[in-house]
């Protein structure tokens, strides 16, 4: 018997079932990666939730498509959560869509797709690009066995704390970075790893898109001269699985602080130094080692 579309067809999961939230992958930045099935679960949802309402209200438009939207973020994700599960519960179908790529993946997408779990909500996905994803496959480093990071911890003591872990780390590690912060990211990494592979992925799918296969110390150096711009995903290669520890690691403060004053430093400046070395303020360096 003869149809319209290939037998294979009948094994798609494609009809939007009422209580059901779907995760929809959004483009990362080129407007014809939005799938065919993006466009559809976006048009027969009952509503939308969005990291960005202005944003996604832009996408859904150029496709022709208008629907109640819900804001879901960072700073509402507690309450609007439960409103959103609340719906869902009643029977609503809901897609969640992000500023870009897929939910879920170093953004707030996570705590509802948990909360739906734990209330018993079906969730599914309409899959689409990821940034991570993309640039691991384009970064000529292993992809046998990776290690997704997102964003490194601002914060300096929880940042070393991290760096440190990942030190010791033999998979390709997958890092997120905003453009104003790649220069100081790239100083830590090769303080922390010492030179090895690193492929910066910028830009992807964009007009700009650039892959620079290169080394930690040539990264550095390029990006002494050049201003970073767009978004960046670090493709880092994988090490010997010898974890670096910081020289102070098992020194109590008291003793850090005279491992510096050995060395010839005032008090003062010793207690500079070791609070700049644990990312604290000095005060409490200062408090510690007074009391
Ligand atoms: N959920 C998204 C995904 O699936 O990739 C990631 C969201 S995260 C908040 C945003 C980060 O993803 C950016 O800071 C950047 O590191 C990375 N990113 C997003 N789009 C990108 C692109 N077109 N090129 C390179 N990196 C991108």
């Amino acid at each position: 018997m003869s149809t319209n579309k290939p037998a294979i067809d009948r094994e798609e999961k494609n009809a939007i079932v009422g209580g059901t939230l779907y995760l929809v992958a959004t483009p990362i930045g080129n407007l014809a990666d939005l799938s065919e099935r993006a466009i559809k679960t976006l048009s027969e949802v009952d509503f939308v939730a969005a990291e960005d309402t202005r944003n996604s209200g832009k996408l859904l438009s150029c496709f022709g498509i208008s629907k109640p939207m819900v804001s879901y973020h960072e700073h509402n994700k507690k309450e609007r959560g439960e409103g959103i599960v609340s719906r869902l519960l009643a029977g609503e179908s809901c897609a969640l869509v992000t500023d870009a790529g897929t939910p879920a993946i170093s953004d707030p997408g996570e705590d509802l797709v948990r909360l739906c779990a734990e209330r018993g909500v079906p969730v599914t996905s309409v899959p689409g690009a990821c940034a991570a994803v993309n640039a691991l496959a384009l970064s000529g480093l292993a992809t046998g066995k990776f290690v997704f990071e997102g964003f490194l911890p601002v914060p300096k003591s929880e940042r070393r704390e991290r760096l440190e872990e990942l030190s010791g780390e033999k998979r390709t590690m997958i890092l997120y970075e905003a453009p104003h912060k790649l220069r100081t990211t790239l100083n830590d990494l090769l303080e922390t790893f010492g030179n090895r592979k690193i492929a910066l992925c910028r830009e992807l799918t964009k007009l700009n898109e650039e892959i620079y296969r290169t080394t930690l110390e040539a990264a550095v150096e390029t990006y002494r001269e050049r201003e970073p711009r767009g978004e960046y995903v670090l493709i880092l290669e994988g090490g010997e699985g010898k974890k670096k520890e910081c020289f102070f690691a098992h020194m109590t403060v008291e003793e850090h602080v005279a491992h510096y004053m050995a060395g010839g430093m005032s008090k003062m400046d010793a207690t500079k130094a070791v609070a700049k070395d644990r990312g604290v303020p000095k005060n409490e360096i200062y408090r510690k080692i007074n009391t």
